[in-house]
């Protein structure tokens, strides 16, 4: 059975005011051959490094990355553990095609994308029962409350939590357990899993955060990681490099992975914000004091992928998503259903902020026991186990630091303008957190690469 979520996209949830602005500063893009070459360095391998790369390359810059892991890509990484069927442990969305530089690079090596639909969903109750139409119709009810709550904490003098904006507004209190599940439901999937973020984190005044790009959503059935494979295509990309330091004086810019020293005119770091707060590169001079204050500020959150397949499919081979009504806030809320475009059986259980986070200090085992006792509540208790699994701990991973950024409740409005700031002539800083318009995305990461190229070549 088929029903529909009469969800707005969650992309489009975050645009409470403002229309999508996809006109929005795309960077210029320089042809121009450089007149003297510069030798630049790359701290990650990234979207947003790759992106940087490739524009300094083209102009005729000698670049050289360095990449901690022993493979490129970042957050974007196709794993080949199930040979027959490439899955993404990082981004798997274009969010929004029309006029998005990730599909012109699609474009460029013709890889094959397909159509998702974020409303094609059923909804199972708690206990894993199946909702009918007009239970699921609450959500867009209560999506609007919670855009309501939002509105009415912008009033305010001071920013607090989307959590606290609802609790005042809706007095949490008084509401009923199914009431709460329904609430809980509609805040993990618009608001937690779009930026990663708990909603007890997340700002009100600084939610809109961001713009984007109109058109569908994409997923890349053979893998994301064809683009940045493709991007890489010419680089001099050294793997294995694991960053500690980066100096710079009016002159130079020397840089520490291991025993080895690199020294350039310039450097890009595409650290992500996960990375910067952890403090594990260490600057000299120190980052000046405000660029520091937006690191912590800002928040990273986690938005972690569990696979599950099977011998056959054993639930209904569409819609593409079954959501649920959890008793806690987003304890496997969101299925991904792949069968509809891969046409094997292979379920992916979604798990943010607190829930997501919670479960990386779970065991392998625990967790699938935990995850199949979710689908048998839905799907029948006979339903078998899983024949394999993938399981991703973004926060424990040591070069990322959790999934991506989010708007932070305290952080100043500008903070990604702050965190994006060049130091000097020498250091200058891309990733997605340093994207205004497109943070949190692969297009982001991208276009955040190209300003940064950008700013080196306008110099
Ligand atoms: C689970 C998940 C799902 C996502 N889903 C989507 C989606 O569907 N659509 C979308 O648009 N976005 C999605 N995103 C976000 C998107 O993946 C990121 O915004 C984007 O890939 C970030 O690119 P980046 O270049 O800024 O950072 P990264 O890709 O993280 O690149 C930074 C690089 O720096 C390297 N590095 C770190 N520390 C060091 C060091 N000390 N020395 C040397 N190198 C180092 C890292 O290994 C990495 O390669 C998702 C992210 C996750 C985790």
């Amino acid at each position: 059975m088929t029903t529909s979520k009469n969800q707005s996209s969650r992309r489009k949830f975050i645009q409470l005011s403002a229309a999508s602005a996809a006109a929005l500063i795309l960077p210029s893009c320089q042809n121009t051959m450089t007149d003297s070459t510069e030798n630049i360095l790359i701290i990650g391998a990234g979207m947003a490094g790759l992106a940087a790369g490739k524009l300094l390359h083209g102009a005729g810059h000698k670049v050289t990355i360095l990449e901690g892991r022993d493979r490129i890509g970042g957050r974007i990484h196709t794993s080949e553990q199930w040979p027959d069927a490439p899955m993404d442990l990082g981004a798997s969305w274009i969010h929004g095609i029309n006029r998005n530089p990730i599909t012109k690079l699609a474009d460029e090596i013709d890889a094959p994308r397909l159509e998702t639909d974020y409303d094609d969903g059923i909804l199972f109750g708690a206990d894993g029962t199946l909702q009918p139409d007009r239970v699921w119709n609450k959500y867009e009810m209560v999506e609007e409350e919670i855009q309501k709550a939002i509105r009415q904490a912008w009033k305010l003098d001071e920013d607090i939590s989307i959590e606290e904006a609802v609790d005042r507004y809706l007095d949490t209190d008084s509401l009923t357990a199914d009431e709460l599940r329904h609430l809980n439901l509609v805040l993990n999937s618009s608001l937690e899993q779009e930026w990663s973020g708990s909603v007890s984190r997340l700002s009100s005044f600084n939610i809109e955060d961001g713009a984007s790009f109109g058109g569908e959503d994409v997923i890349f059935p053979e893998g994301y990681s064809a683009i940045p494979n493709y991007l890489s295509q010419g680089l001099d990309i050294r793997l294995n490099e694991m960053v500690t330091q980066i100096s710079h004086d009016a002159a130079s810019v020397t840089v520490i992975a291991g025993d080895k020293s690199y020294t350039a005119d310039r450097a890009i770091i595409t650290l992500p914000l996960g990375v910067l707060k952890q403090n594990v590169v260490s600057f000299d001079p120190p980052l000046p004091v405000e660029k520091q204050a937006v690191i912590e500020q800002l928040g990273v959150g986690v938005l972690n992928k569990v696979y599950f397949r099977f011998e056959e499919a054993f639930w209904q081979k569409r819609p593409e998503w079954f959501s649920r009504l959890a008793d806690n806030r987003g304890e496997w809320s969101e299925w991904f259903n792949l069968y509809p475009y891969i046409k094997k059986p292979i379920l992916l259980a979604f798990n943010a902020a607190d829930f997501g986070t919670h479960l990386e200090g779970w065991s392998d085992e625990k967790i699938v026991a935990e995850g199949m006792a979710v689908l048998r509540s839905m799907f029948g208790e006979e339903s078998p186990d899983p024949q394999s699994v993938q399981i991703t701990r973004w926060i424990a991973d040591p070069f990322a630091g959790g999934s991506y950024s989010f708007p932070q409740v305290g952080a100043p409005a500008d903070a990604r303008s702050i965190l994006a700031e060049p130091i000097g002539d020498r250091l200058f800083f891309a990733g997605e957190a340093t994207s205004s318009n497109y943070p949190a995305t692969v297009h982001g990461a991208y276009l955040s690469g190209e300003r940064e190229a950008n700013r080196i070549l306008n110099l």
